[in-house]
């Protein structure tokens, strides 16, 4: 068996693969490594996250560790659909990051996107600082291909850290930040700090 060089075959159907976890498991990390590999072989690929997460950078997908992939922003599910459907037959592979924030039926969007053909690797947190699922992301997982669930390690303990801890003041449940405002936390540290 050989791989012929330039040729992408098509595929028949997609699929989708979900990356979650809490804050600064290595979501964005793993969806790069994925987009990376993909680029490798040659797919095309576009990487988009939500116009609201501006931390680090306006047009590159981030990770806290500073490796950066180009990516495009998106204000909705809609936009994101667009923006693919304007380049139709061009992409192979979507990449979400943050899908969390990105508002509008995120989930009917990866359906139909893996339905036809794309490759779909979405990252996003499975939990908001209450502990409570984040949005419609459980639905995500529900139609999911793949799902990972990647663990931090507790910044008080040492432990997996399975939550995302609020540092800073404020209800909101929607409210980006970095490693001043959020902590990844077991769950002893959770109830305890
Ligand atoms: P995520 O997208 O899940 O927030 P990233 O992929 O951007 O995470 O970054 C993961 C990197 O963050 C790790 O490789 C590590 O260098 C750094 N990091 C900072 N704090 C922690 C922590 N408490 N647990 C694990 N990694 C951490
Ligand atoms: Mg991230
Ligand atoms: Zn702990």
């Amino acid at each position: 068996m050989h791989f012929k060089s330039n040729a992408y075959h098509k595929r028949n159907f997609g699929s989708i693969e979900c990356i979650v976890g809490p804050m600064f498991c290595g979501k964005t990390t793993e969806l790069l490594r994925r987009a990376r590999l993909s680029k490798i072989a040659q797919l095309n690929v576009r990487i988009y996250k939500p116009s609201i997460d501006t931390r680090y950078s306006a047009e590159n997908a981030v990770t806290h560790d500073n490796v950066q992939m180009s990516s495009q922003m998106v204000e909705n599910a809609e936009d994101l659909q667009k923006r693919v459907e304007g380049e139709w037959g061009q992409v192979h592979v979507v990449a979400i990051d943050e899908v969390q924030f990105i508002p509008g039926k995120m989930v009917e969007v990866c359906a139909q996107l893996r339905d036809r053909g794309i490759r779909v690797i979405v990252a996003g947190l499975d939990m908001d600082f209450r502990r409570e699922p984040f949005g419609e992301i459980g639905d995500l997982l529900a139609i999911a291909d793949e799902v990972v669930k990647l663990k931090a390690v507790c910044k008080y303990c040492g432990e997996n850290a399975l939550f995302t801890k609020r540092l800073t003041e404020g209800k909101d449940v929607v409210q980006v930040g970095g490693a001043q405002d959020y902590t990844a936390v077991c769950e002893h540290c959770y109830l305890k700090t």
